[in-house]
């Protein structure tokens, strides 16, 4: 059975109680009482399992974080206020001054500008690579690179990277290997692919309903034996590994989430579990519909970008290693800023916004915004053209859709 047809409705029900609610219960307090002064200090020795202050995590967070392990196979999650914040907290969380950060691939803006911008500030250098440049990738990770991150598909010029591939070397060097799996819950499972944390901004289609920000990292179990995070580039977590199988955990939480403060509020816990009731629906449905809508597209001569079709560069590695599709995302390439402008003007269907993964269908021409400060280099790195726009296949008819895209494109070409 697929993946995500075993879980069809079966996400937020399978943790819990069926007696009582049956909605995902909020429990909005930032604090919690104790029973006594011995159980305040079990608690925070983390012998006792309670909340003990919203910061560290609140009720309605953990059965998120529960029902997100369930779905990759993880050893636990911790959910944080937005995509950014749980990149950040995993990044901060096992980073120092002076280690090295290896970026494969293409990515969203906020995680370039991260990783590029603000984490040398605090002394951690990146590194870049394309997805297919695996010397370059073995030579960094000899010199000892820390951590590895890659999107499962590159948003927005959407590569795919074997993931299978770059954690046999990420474990091989030793190197933490985190991969963003925003756009391919369920689709792609990359725990089960040799990765050691999942990210997702869970604002994107594991909602779908762009009523919650919201973030999470899902981590594995640590291992007694042959565990890389014991080499000695990790010896300022040593301590923590004591944990045992849910270490990553307690790093993630007593190096960033603690100091940092990047945690998950408990209603947009509560919303992101509604969504999760229906994702396994939602990501069977778009992922046929955005190839449809490319198809309907490229045969009518659109200039769009999909790994379906034949004359993307990764079409091969599409149709053997993501066999239930790579999310909702393509693009379009208008050959100038004022024809994107005029495309994205004349669809009656889209809503433009700087979002993806959305239940409806959006556009956002990708220069004069996301990337607008970004220096010309660094765009043609990223894929990033003036006649870009970077669209969001939603749960709207693909006919309907690839019939509005198609005449805004006539619209839009006419007008030169
Ligand atoms: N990762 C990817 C692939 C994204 O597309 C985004 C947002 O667009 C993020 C991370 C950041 O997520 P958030 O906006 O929830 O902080």
């Amino acid at each position: 059975m697929k993946h995500f047809e075993y879980f069809s409705t079966l996400l937020p029900q399978m943790v819990g109680s069926k007696e009582g609610a049956v909605a995902p219960e909020v429990v909005p307090s930032a604090a919690f009482g104790y029973a006594s002064a011995q159980e305040a200090e079990a608690i925070f020795a983390g012998e006792v399992a309670k909340p003990f202050y919203a910061r560290m995590g609140n009720p309605t967070g953990a059965k998120l974080e529960k029902v997100l392990a369930k779905m990759e196979g993880g050893a636990g999650a911790v959910v944080t206020a937005s995509g950014m914040g749980a990149l950040s907290m995993v990044l901060s969380a096992f980073c120092e001054s002076g280690d090295r950060v290896l970026c494969v691939g293409g990515f969203f803006g906020g995680t370039y500008a991260l990783v590029n911008e603000t984490l040398p500030r605090f002394g951690v250098e990146p590194l870049l690579c394309d997805v297919d440049d695996y010397d370059r990738m073995e030579k960094a990770l000899q010199e000892g690179v820390k951590a590895v991150l890659v999107e499962s598909v590159g948003n927005p010029n959407l590569k795919l990277p074997d993931i299978r591939r770059i954690a046999l070397l990420c474990n091989e060097h030793e190197a933490l290997f985190v991969v963003d799996n925003t756009l391919t819950p369920l689709v792609v499972q990359p725990l089960k692919m040799g990765a050691d944390i999942v990210v997702y901004s869970t604002t994107k289609i594991v909602s779908g309903h762009s009523a919650a920000l919201g973030g999470a990292a899902v981590f594995r179990g640590v291992a007694e034996e042959g565990e890389k995070l014991r080499a000695a580039k990790f010896s300022a977590l040593h301590p923590l590994l004591q944990k045992g199988r849910g270490a990553i955990g307690a790093i993630l939480k007593k190096r960033a989430l603690r100091d940092f403060g990047m945690s998950a509020n408990a209603f947009g816990s509560f919303l992101t579990l509604l969504g999760l009731e229906t994702l396994p629906l939602r990501v069977r449905r778009v992922n046929e519909s955005v190839e449809k809508v490319a198809r309907l597209l490229h045969d009518e001569g659109v200039k769009v970008r999909h790994p379906s079709l034949e004359g993307h560069e990764h079409h091969l590695r599409y149709e053997a290693l993501f066999p239930d599709g790579c999310g909702p995302l393509l693009s379009l390439e208008c050959g100038t800023k004022e024809r994107a402008f005029a495309f994205l003007n004349a669809s009656k269907l889209l809503t433009q916004t700087a979002n993806v993964g959305d239940n409806r269908t959006l556009g956002l021409h990708m220069a004069s915004t996301i990337y607008r400060d970004f220096e010309e280099l660094d765009k043609k790195i990223l894929g990033v053209t003036d006649g870009l726009v970077r669209l969001s296949v939603g749960l709207e008819s693909p006919v309907a859709i690839a019939e509005d895209l198609l005449a805004a494109w006539q619209t839009a070409m006419r007008a030169g």
